[in-house]
């Protein structure tokens, strides 16, 4: 059942591949000595116990005894087998490992994959040309431009708009001869008696990606304000909620520069606070901030600040997240933004 990689195709990819390289992307590391150091992304901690050494391509943590080669660390962190973080670091390194080693199952599991990712992405081809060149678009761009949305923002997060009407997306792919069964487990669409029609209509369309930059799902912001004002894609194979937070594909960059993160609740607050200048931000978009969330984010900061609505459903958000900083042992601060402001 287990997939075969000759043993040379994996000392090529861990020949190519450099830890300190890969793990950086993931967590803050420090130069000390000969070394990397940083906080462990497997457990809760303050002070770093979690070394990178560049010299044997290994990490250790002194605090929960994790430890090995660039491709354990992958398999923790991602939660893969060892064939899958194989393929995974190849991939990022431009190494070709045919389809052929790889087992039936295995094979159909990562073909489904890749081909929902390419779904999400014709989408959000679709989205952002609806949005810019059409005339039924104008709706969208008169909408985005109300909320002070910049070019520049709505081109950094590729912002789109699904016209009016219930089988645009299913026309677009039956076009693209997509069989539509596939799109519907992307949650684009949705199977009705004897067909399909589009989950999202009339509505601003908000691309969501990960932070290897594959598009795993959308959001929809109804532009009447008509219920929901939100709709987001349902859980997918590609869309985990609990491990996905808006905007860090784009902004972890700044994160780690201002060494702090801003995390707020919905697409706006964090377009806006883009909008006047402030980057360093994340959204949860919803759903109640996870273990996996901070841990994640803590691979880019050290001190987060939490943005909520001074609502009730947002200061009881604020308090359960309380706790999880503490068990996180984690550096906070809390704002709760004044009333009136427009979701
Ligand atoms: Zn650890």
């Amino acid at each position: 059942m287990s997939e075969f990689i000759p043993d040379d195709k994996i000392a090529d990819v861990r020949n190519t591949a450099d830890i300190v390289d890969l793990i950086s992307e993931y967590v803050v590391l420090k130069k000390v000595g000969k070394n990397f150091l940083g906080l462990c992304p497997f457990h809760a901690e303050k002070t770093p116990s979690f070394t990178v050494s560049p010299e044997k391509q290994i990490f250790h943590c002194f605090g929960c005894g994790q430890g090995g080669n660039v491709f354990n660390f992958v398999m923790q962190y991602q939660n893969l087998s060892f064939p899958e973080a194989v393929r995974f670091v190849a991939k990022k390194y431009g190494i070709e490992i045919s389809a052929r080693n790889m087992s039936a199952a295995q094979k159909r599991k990562f073909a489904q994959r890749e081909k929902l990712f390419q779904i999400n992405e014709d989408a959000v081809d679709y989205f952002r040309k609806a949005l810019v060149d059409t005339s039924s678009g104008e709706r969208g761009r008169k909408y985005l431009a109300k909320r002070r949305m910049t070019p520049e923002v709505i081109e950094r997060f590729w912002l789109g708009y699904a016209p009016m009407g219930w089988n645009n997306i299913v026309r677009y792919f039956s076009s693209k001869k997509v069989p539509l069964d596939d799109v519907e487990t992307t949650g684009l669409v949705i199977a009705k008696k004897g067909g399909y029609y589009d989950r999202f209509r009339d509505r601003i369309i908000f691309p969501i990606l990960d932070i290897d930059q594959r598009v795993v799902g959308f959001g929809g912001r109804s532009l009447d304000n008509s219920l929901p004002k939100y709709l987001n894609s349902p859980e997918t194979p590609v869309y985990h909620k609990r491990s996905i937070l808006y905007g860090l594909h784009a902004n972890k960059e700044m994160c780690r520069k201002a060494g702090s993160v801003f995390i707020v609740e919905g697409y706006f607050d964090l377009l806006s606070l883009y909008c006047h200048g402030i980057k360093n931000v994340v959204a949860t978009l919803g759903t109640a901030l996870t273990q996996e969330h901070l841990r994640i984010l803590k691979g880019y900061a050290r001190e987060f600040i939490l943005v909520f609505d001074s609502d009730n459903a947002g200061i009881k958000a604020a308090e359960r997240s309380l706790s999880l900083f503490a068990e996180e042992k984690a550096n906070i601060r809390i704002v709760i933004l004044p009333e009136g402001r427009d979701p």
